[in-house]
């Protein structure tokens, strides 16, 4: 018995807290994943620790981290750990976040040079208390990577810098190869999933990125399992292709804790390959839709891919 008792750590949705247990669903057979653990693993996960990074993989609980980090690949997540909106599906922690890692530029660039990384994602918490959403801190990230290796192209999967006028242009201005930002859902979801975003900004952030850098891939994704149905889905492909969005990614959505959104579903792989047929006849260069896919799953095998598609359609 202890006299005093352990501070208690703050709880990590404390806006969830109070919210009725939501029921799990049990994962079908084909949410298969590869255990964490290995040497090369291990390499992965010391090399962020050593930089003192913040990963997505490992916030949000991703379930292709045994996979990922077996091959060096980690995404990065900068602007802290806290994230000022409170979306139903996240598993990141959520509340008023600290001042900004001025080191974080060069401490990223320091870890990409060492993993050796061809291709690297980095994405970022909301961070609707700055005045231009982190922007400047991206671009910081950008330049630095650049200037450390490179050879190495960057994939951002930024906020919907809501209300932060000019904080797009500084990101693009920075040059990314790709410019990433999720539509996470379908509109009519939104007041329940994604309730701090709104569907018709995002879609048009997309295509205001385009417009910025004509050369620039462009990028979204989606989970579903929230209760969408296929229409809506097939109107979002239609709205992302509106917006010449390059590369569309649907993965299955997965309830982080009994307090996030339930899984109304689960799509089998077969539905999967539907999806990601109809997404290609739409105009997609790339799609990839699967159970497991997430935004940064295989990103730098499908940016290669996805380079190799454009080049093949631009006319001679
Ligand atoms: S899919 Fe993305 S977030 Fe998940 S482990 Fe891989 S790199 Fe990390």
């Amino acid at each position: 018995m202890t006299l005093v008792d352990a501070p208690k750590a703050p709880a990590r949705h404390p806006e969830k807290a109070h919210r009725p247990d939501q029921p799990g669903a049990k994962k079908p057979d084909w949410i298969r994943v590869k255990a964490p653990g290995s040497q090369a693993w291990r390499d992965t996960a010391a090399v962020v620790k050593a930089h003192r990074l913040v990963t997505v993989c490992e916030e949000a609980g991703c379930p292709n981290i045994g996979e990922c980090w077996e091959k060096k690949h980690a995404t990065f997540m900068i602007l802290g750990d806290t994230c000022t909106r409170a979306c139903a599906f996240c598993n990141v922690k959520t509340g008023l976040p600290g001042t900004i890692n001025s080191h974080e530029p060069a401490q990223v660039a320091a870890a990409v040079a060492e993993l050796n990384l061809a291709h690297v994602v980095v994405t970022s918490v909301d961070r609707d208390d700055l005045d231009d959403g982190g922007a400047a801190h991206f671009a910081a990230v950008i330049g630095a990577v650049r200037a450390a290796s490179p050879a190495t192209t960057i994939e951002v999967l930024t906020p919907d810098f809501l209300r932060k006028p000019g904080a797009l242009e500084i990101v693009i201005e920075a040059a990314p190869d790709v410019f990433n930002h999720n539509l996470e859902t379908v509109p009519s979801k939104y007041l329940s999933v994604r309730p701090g975003a709104r569907y018709f900004h995002s879609v048009r952030l997309l295509q205001r990125a385009r417009e910025l850098a004509p050369q620039l891939f462009t990028k979204s994704g989606i989970m579903v399992g929230l209760g969408e149905t296929r229409d809506e889905i097939l109107q979002l492909m239609d709205d992302l292709r509106s917006a010449e969005v390059d590369f569309l990614t649907i993965g299955q959505y997965l309830q982080p804790t009994r307090k996030h959104h339930p899984v109304i579903s689960f799509p089998t792989p077969d539905e999967f390959k539907a999806l990601e047929a109809i997404a290609y006849a739409k105009g997609f260069l790339m799609v990839s839709a699967s159970p497991l896919t997430r935004s940064s799953y295989h990103a730098a095998e499908d940016f290669a891919k996805l380079k190799a598609a454009r080049t093949s359609r631009r006319p001679e």
